[in-house]
């Protein structure tokens, strides 16, 4: 008789596909990988070092208190169970391309005490999809003392010393009601990130009041947004980056062009002219790069640690290896700069690679990505919403504004939560979005 193959047997036939990274990309992609070959010849496996995914771009509205993350992140062990993936917890360490496997560091609990420890994991097609951080370009002082919006636990860190300040120059101003108390914010570079921070803190000031902080309101608050080059929001058209100027200095944003900041100390940042820009809150978010492990995993990177893909978006140095997202660098053959590091790159990436894991297990030739830019949208919190949206459908590019453009901003997330929860879940999870936005409150403030 022959006896019964091991669980561990059975394993190693299926065609393993790891997948690191569960982002905009990513989380999608392993999503529809498990939706299609499901676990009986394959095993679909997503690495990540937290245990839930939220949506990179509702990081601002985490930080200004107006989202509570709680309610809109997903976490992967549910999603896995209903996507027939499997899922670990652990940061990518290293490859190794001989073996094919990789290797995660240990997951360390609160304590700093061995959670889970380093292990291997093999595959046969690998895809990382770990995303970005912040690039602060070697300025020193600014990892001590500046903030960063690249994750969950930073945009909380920003919003407990925005409410701890707020509460500080609150109890100043009851104390002594002639005291000019001020939340002073300083934020670094004026693209998506900053500038949708920027009004986001105004919204959310202005609700303070509303929740226990009653001389609080937003005239209290000093948001100064500091930018290196000519305008802000340099990848939109430059009437509409104008328009976003003026609501912003509505608002009372004060908005610093052509500075550079040379150097970031405790409570200030100094620029090229030898400015000092005081600020309890400083936030930098100046443009992103890979990680720095990304250039030590034996595969090709460009200088800002970003991997090198061909067009098929496998990896330069492996075939076997694909990279999708803000983690992999790729410059169409037509173009002098690579596909941005965005969500709607992220998200179409993850497509083209699904179809070309598909198509590499038939050995089928695969398919070249194409990057189709649908344009860029700016939300200024509840104020305004502008943008450029491209296409065939509108002609080339439009400029929109006001409530159309907040439509179609908002459509983006929709269109992501449908990519990961498929179209009934998904649709369902949007009502219930817009029945907390109604019956919760309107800030987290713990
Ligand atoms: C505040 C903010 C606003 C933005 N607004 C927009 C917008 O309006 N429109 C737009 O198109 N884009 C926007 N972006 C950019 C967009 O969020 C990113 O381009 C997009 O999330 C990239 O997707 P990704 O899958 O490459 O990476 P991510 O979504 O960042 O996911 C990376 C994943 O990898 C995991 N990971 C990282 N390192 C490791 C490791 N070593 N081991 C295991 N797992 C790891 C992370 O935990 C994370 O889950 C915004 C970004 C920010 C920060």
């Amino acid at each position: 008789m022959v006896p019964p193959k091991s669980t561990q047997q059975q394993q190693a036939r299926k065609t393993q596909i790891v997948v690191v990274g569960g982002g905009a990309g990513g989380l999608e992609l392993v999503r529809k990988l498990g939706a299609k070959y499901g676990r009986k010849r394959h095993d679909i496996i997503l690495v990540d070092q937290n245990l839930s995914h939220i949506w990179k771009p509702l990081l601002h509205e985490v930080a200004a208190g107006s989202l509570d993350a709680n309610l809109d992140e997903v976490g992967y062990r549910g999603h896995c169970a209903r996507w027939g993936y499997r899922f670990f917890q652990g940061s990518l360490e290293s490859i190794d391309r001989e073996a094919k496997s990789i290797r995660l560091a240990p997951v360390l609990d609160d304590h700093g005490e061995e959670l889970i420890g380093g292990h291997t994991i093999r595959y046969d097609i690998l895809v990382l999809a770990v995303g970005s951080i912040s690039n602060d370009f070697g300025v020193p002082g600014v990892a001590e003392h500046c903030l960063y919006l690249d994750s969950r636990e930073q945009a909380d860190r920003f919003r407990t010393k925005l409410l701890n300040q707020c509460l500080r120059v609150s109890r100043a101003m009851i104390a002594n009601p002639a005291a000019d108390e001020r939340v002073r914010v300083a934020i670094v570079g004026a693209g998506a990130t900053g500038v949708e921070l920027a009004a986001e803190l105004y919204n959310a000031a202005g609700a303070l009041k509303h929740y226990g902080l009653e001389v609080f309101d937003e005239t209290r608050l000093d948001v100064t947004i500091v930018e290196a080059g000519p305008r802000i929001l340099p990848a939109l058209p430059e009437e509409l980056s104008h328009a976003a100027r003026g609501e912003l200095n509505k608002l009372g944003v004060v908005v610093r062009e052509n500075t550079q900041v040379i150097l970031a100390r405790k409570g200030a940042l100094v620029t090229q002219t030898g400015d000092v820009i005081a600020a309890e809150l400083m936030v930098w978010a100046a443009g992103v790069k890979g990680a720095e492990f990304l250039s030590g995993l034996g595969l090709a990177t460009n200088p800002r640690n970003q991997i090198l893909v061909t067009a098929t978006l496998q990896t330069v140095t492996d075939p076997d290896i694909f990279a999708i997202g803000d983690c992999a660098s790729y410059t169409p053959p037509d173009q002098d700069a690579p596909v941005p590091p965005r969500a709607q790159a992220a998200h179409q990436m993850a497509s083209t690679v699904f179809t070309n894991i598909h198509r590499k297990q038939k050995g089928k030739k695969l398919k070249n990505f194409t990057y189709e830019d649908k344009g860029s949208l700016i939300s200024l919190s509840r104020f305004s919403t502008v943008g450029s949206l491209m296409g065939n459908l509108v002609g080339g590019a439009l400029a929109v504004e006001g409530r159309m453009a907040r439509l179609i901003y908002t459509t983006l997330y929709r269109l992501h939560l449908l990519g990961i929860h498929g179209w009934f879940r998904g649709i369902g999870l949007m009502v219930i979005g817009r029945v907390n936005r109604v019956v919760r409150p309107k800030l987290k403030l713990h």
